[in-house]
Order: structure tokens, then sequence, then C-alpha cells
């Protein structure tokens, strides 16, 4: 009696208290406990099972939202909203998974059941209680990829009259599906975003066009900067279904991501229209439909689908700054994104106006070619190595030691997703101390050469920089040292006060001869193209994409817990925004695609929270 007394840490719940308990026991006491309540209707008890200082990321099982619940009273209103219609039920832990647990921490794969779906999550347990649940959407009953067992045959055995080959009925597919039929869905772009949602869409059997304006899949990879090679290194980068093979390099020249991706759209069965250009879209709220104005090999083509989602890039839409006199400025100018290379520019004077992963990259090549190269940095940026990054920041969930210790990408992703946004930045912090002690002789150097540093608003970092703005950071692969050593040169803490005919002018008078000047200014706010593609009204009603409310740099307040409007519903019924890098289009285009397919389906999809707007961009 006296040992059953000891193990009773805390509270009054026998069932999910005992400290001693192994964390398989743990775990699956909370689960039952967890499954008893949700199945009861016993929204208090439920709630009771959370710490106060909780959170509950929800992709899309319970809300048909992304939403992060923080904190009991938000657990209970979702609740209480959604708890009767959701219905869920069979909680355990994950088939074949054991949990463990680390510094009182218990952790471990769940899955469960809604009434239309099956989900699979994640669950942390601190003094008995739930810290952290993760509930993600695996698939929708009775609409479940056909894989394994279910895979298609292919061949049709048999004997039949004029039967059709594979061939042939893709492209009979393909020549009436936007003609004669329509397609449930329009994604306008065809980067690695709009890719990956129309594959998961393929496989899910949602009738979908995929429209780009460039001629071939991988195009807007190739079309930039000639010495482009990813910043993100394989194990991060995967696209879904299909990964690299062992032998990929690490990071992808620009060429060769293209390439894979021109191949990925063909064996994936896209319904890809390149040399496509989508002019315009307006949604009839009676009829709930688009009608998608695009210009297909100098033709108009009218599509009319019930889901339109904009992939156009978050890293797309330049930034292009105003400044007096590039009117008059008589060499080449133009924005990082229509920067062709460095070859024309051999013993020419280049001024890099930004200093940003972009402008890095282009200085660099634009040095090794032979130019006069001088970067213009107005305000800090956050440096990081390569290296440390992947060793310090990465390793654990991407990385060859990742995969060696038994790490999958779906994993790893959905590691990633437990963390609540809220307190993620709690995480990165120690990793980027770490960093600046590991390379403090190199950021003396930088700072030296008069390079300004900073290493995010609350020194969280690279991660955290890119979430909240999508800017502000190098991922250091070489340009750095050229910094350091002065050769690129640096003018920094000044910005541009105005062109001439051959110069740039700083505001502090200095003159910088100029025959090329490169705007590595950054991109604007997704919403941009719905703007431009619809209309203004529209894209003030969805508001700004991309950031979480951090209040901190580009990130302005109010909290929103998830990033504005990506891949989840918007403020626009039909109206969805896909992209972001590999990373997130490979693990988000899961939910969207999932979203998307219920309604095709009209399997019922209230949205619990739906995200109001702040900021219009
Ligand atoms: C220099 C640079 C380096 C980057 N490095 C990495 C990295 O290492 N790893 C990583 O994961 N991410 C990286 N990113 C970020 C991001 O992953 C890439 O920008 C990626 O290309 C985004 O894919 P996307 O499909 O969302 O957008 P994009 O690749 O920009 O594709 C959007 C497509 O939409 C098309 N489009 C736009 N408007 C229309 C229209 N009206 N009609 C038809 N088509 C249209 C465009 O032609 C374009 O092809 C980098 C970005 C930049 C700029």
């Amino acid at each position: 009696m006296k040992k059953r007394a000891q193990a009773l840490a805390i509270g009054t719940r026998e069932d999910i208290i005992m400290l001693d308990k192994a964390p398989d026991r743990k775990i699956s006491d909370l689960l039952n406990a967890l499954d008893k309540a949700l199945s009861a209707g016993e929204v208090e008890r439920v709630v009771d099972l959370f710490q106060t200082d909780c959170y509950w990321r929800d992709l899309v099982t319970f809300t048909w939202n992304i939403k992060t619940m923080e904190g009991k009273e938000q657990v209970r209103d979702m609740l209480k909203a959604r708890l009767a219609d959701t219905k869920p039920s069979n909680w355990k832990i994950a088939d074949g998974e054991v949990a463990s647990e680390v510094d009182g921490v218990a952790e471990s794969w769940i899955q469960f059941e809604t009434g239309v779906a099956r989900g699979f999550g994640h669950l942390r347990l601190k003094e008995g209680r739930i810290w952290t649940l993760l509930t993600t959407m695996s698939e929708l009953k009775g609409h479940e990829e056909p894989v394994g067992f279910d895979r298609p045959m292919g061949a049709k055995h048999g004997a039949e009259r004029n039967r059709k080959t594979w061939k042939e009925e893709r492209e009979a597919e393909a020549a009436e599906l936007g003609y004669s039929r329509q397609p449930y869905c329009v994604i306008v772009g065809g980067g690695q975003g709009g890719i990956a949602i129309g594959a998961r869409l393929r496989q899910l059997n949602v009738p979908t066009i995929i429209i780009e304006k460039n001629e071939r899949p991988g195009d807007s990879w190739r079309k930039r900067y000639k010495s482009l090679c990813l910043h993100d290194p394989v194990w991060y980068d995967h696209l879904p279904y299909l990964p690299f093979p062992r032998n990929w390099p690490v990071f992808s020249p620009k060429d060769k991501i293209g390439d894979w991706l021109e191949m990925y759209t063909k064996v994936m069965e896209l319904n890809y229209w390149g040399s496509t250009e989508c002019k315009k879209a307006s949604y009839d709220e009676k009829s709930r439909e688009w009608t998608v104005i695009v210009q297909r090999d100098g033709k108009e083509v009218v599509l009319k689908p019930k889901q339109l989602v904009l992939a156009t890039g978050m890293s797309a839409k330049p930034n292009m700054p105003k400044f007096e006199g590039m009117d008059i400025f008589k060499g080449d100018q133009h924005h990082s994104s229509q920067h062709p290379g460095p070859d024309k520019y051999k013993n020419k004077k280049a001024v890099v106006i930004g200093s940003n992963n972009s402008a890095h990259d282009i200085c660099a090549a634009l040095w090794e070619a032979g130019a006069d190269v001088t970067m213009v940095q107005r305000s800090t940026t956050h440096v990081v190595k390569s290296d440390s990054l992947m060793e310090l920041g990465l390793a654990s969930l991407y990385s060859e030691q990742a995969v060696q210790s038994g790490m999958t990408t779906a994993k790893a992703d959905l590691i990633f997703a437990s963390l609540p946004y809220k307190i993620l930045h709690e995480f990165q912090i120690p990793v980027y101390n770490a960093i600046r002690e590991r390379d403090a002789d190199y950021y003396k150097r930088l700072e030296k050469a008069g390079f300004l540093l900073d290493y995010g608003d609350d020194d969280s970092g690279l991660f955290m920089k890119y979430l909240r703005r999508g800017s502000g950071y190098y991922i250091d692969v070489g340009a750095s040292e050229l910094v350091a050593n002065g050769s690129i040169k640096l003018k920094s803490g000044i910005d541009v006060k105005k062109l001439t005919e051959h110069s740039v002018i700083l505001t502090d008078g200095t003159e910088l001869p100029a025959d090329l000047v490169v705007y590595a200014t950054g991109y604007g706010s997704m919403n941009g193209f719905a703007a431009d593609l619809i209309s203004r009204e529209v894209a003030d009603k969805v508001g700004k994409v991309w950031g979480l409310g951090s209040n901190t740099t580009k990130d302005p307040g109010p909290w929103e817990g998830e990033q504005r409007n990506m891949w989840k519903p918007t403020q626009q019924e039909g109206l969805w925004f896909h992209g972001g890098n590999l990373h997130q289009s490979r693990h988000y285009s899961q939910f969207l695609s999932l979203q998307l397919k219920a309604r095709m389906e009209g399997i019922p999809t209230p949205v619990y929270g739906l995200q109001k707007v702040h900021h219009l961009s």
C-alpha cells in the first residue's frame, strides 16, 4: 500500500499519475483515459488530462484546419465546438511503436480514428498529463490512396475488344481534362509546390490541372542564377512518394533539381500544362465555382474548378526597390530573381543591394567570374555556416546519421510538427547559442570586416526567421569568407540614396561606380498574386500570407499560432495557398490534399477557428 502511495505523484487521477510506471504504461493509460473521456463526450474530463501549460496541434482531424490550441481553455473551446462531430475513437500507441521517456517527459507515436478519417500523431506527457499533442489526418476512410495491397493492377488481364493501353488512357485524359471535362482543382504555379500538391491529389483521384507559365517542370529552378544549389541538404528535401536515391548529392544543383521535378511530374502522371499562363480568376459565390482564364499555346482556355490553389511561390513576387535615378542608370540592373549569372561581368563593377542568401550567392559567383563586387548591407543579417547548421540544427532529424539510426522522413516531419510554434524558439535558442560558441572566431572576423550580424530578435536563429518572415539570413556555403577577407567589398549600415548613369550613391555620400546593380531585396507576400490574378478585394480579404504573428521584425502581431493562410482554409472560400521550402511542401501537401479531397467527396468539413485577417500584406 505504501509503495502504491509513493507511486502517486500528483493530482487525483490514479490512472494517469503513477510516475514509476514504464513509459508504455504511462502513455497507454493516458490514451485509455483520453479515449474514454472523448467517447463519453466529457469535455471537462478530457481537459483535466492536459497540463496547464499545454499545446494541441491539430492538422485537419478535429478542426478541418491547421490549428494549435494553446492552454486548457483553448482545448476546452475547441472540444466544445468539435467533439460531437468528430467522433474520435481507438486511441492507442501506434502499431509497432514503443513509448520512451527522457528527463521526465514520456512520449510516443499514437494512432486514433475520427468518424471519417484515420489519424496519426504524437504525444508528450509531463507529470502524467498531456504537454504536447499532435493529431494529424493520415487518410479518409473509404478514400484511401491505392497503395500496398490496393495498388493498381496496371495490366488488364483477360481479353477485351478495343481495349485501351495505359498510354492511350493517359492521352485521352490529357485531351479531355480542362476541355470536355472540368478539373475539380486548378493549381496555379507548377514549381515544386504545385507539383507536390498535384502528386498528392493525383493519388487521391482528385481531377487536377497544374498551370505553369514556364515551358517545363523544373524551370523555376533552372531560371535562377547560375551558381545556385539548394541551401538545404538532401535529407530535408525529398518529395512525397518518391525519395531521392541514396547517391543523390547533399546539396542539389539547381538544374539537377529541375530535372528531378520534370521526371517526377511525368512519372507521377500529373496533368501539367506548361507554357500556360493564368491570366484571371474569379469566384462565383452562388455556384461556388471558379472561372479561371488561362492562355495555353496562344489560345484562351476557360477552366471551371471548384478549388483554386495558388502555388505561385513565396519567394517569387520580387520586392523591387524604387531609387531615384534608376531610370537613367546606363548599366544592367535587375532583381536577384532575374539575375542571369556572372558570365558577362568579368572585370566589371557590380553592386549588389542586400545581404541575405541571394545577395551572398550572387556576390560570390560574380567574384569567382572576376568581377569587382560590392555588397551593400542596410541592416543586420543572420549568418550561419552550412556545416554548423547541418550538424547542430538538423542532424538529429535530417542527416545520414538520422537515417542510419532509423529516422524516416515522415517521422522527422512529424516530430518537427509536434513542437508548437509558441515554444519552438525555446528549442532553437540553445542550438544557435551552441553555434555561436563553436563559430565564435568566424563571427568575430565577419564583424571585423564590418558585417552587421544578428541571430534573430530573440537569438532563435535561422529557422524561426524563416517561419516568421521568410528572410533575413544567409546559410554560408562560402561567400562569408570572401566578405571577411575583403574579396567581396562591403558597405554596411547604409542605404542607397540614388543611382546616377554609372554609379550608385549611398546615403553617406559614397559613390560606387557600377556596370551592374543587382537588387537582392527579397520577395513580397503571396497574396500579391491573388491581387494580380483575382482582385485587390480578395487579396485583402485573405490578407497577408506567411508569418506567425510573433511580433518580431517583419512578423507583426497579434500571435496567430500557425503560419498565416498556408495550406489551410482562407477567408475566401475555395482559395488556398501552397508552397514553402521542400520540407514544408512535402509535409503540408498531405493535409491540403486531404482537405480538398474531403470537399470533393462531400464530406462535411466545418472549419474551426478560421483565422482572422490582421494585415493586408
Ligand atoms: C535563391 C533561392 C534559393 C532557395 N533555396 C532553397 C533550398 O535550398 N531549399 C528549399 O527547400 N527552398 C529553397 N528556396 C525557397 C523555395 O523552396 C523555392 O523558392 C521554391 O522554388 C518554392 O517552390 P514553389 O513551387 O512554392 O514556388 P516557385 O518555384 O517559385 O514556383 C512558382 C511557379 O509559379 C509560376 N507562376 C506564377 N504565376 C503564374 C501564373 N500567373 N500563371 C502560371 N504560372 C505562374 C511560376 O512560373 C513558377 O514556376 C529558395 C528560394 C530562392 C529564391
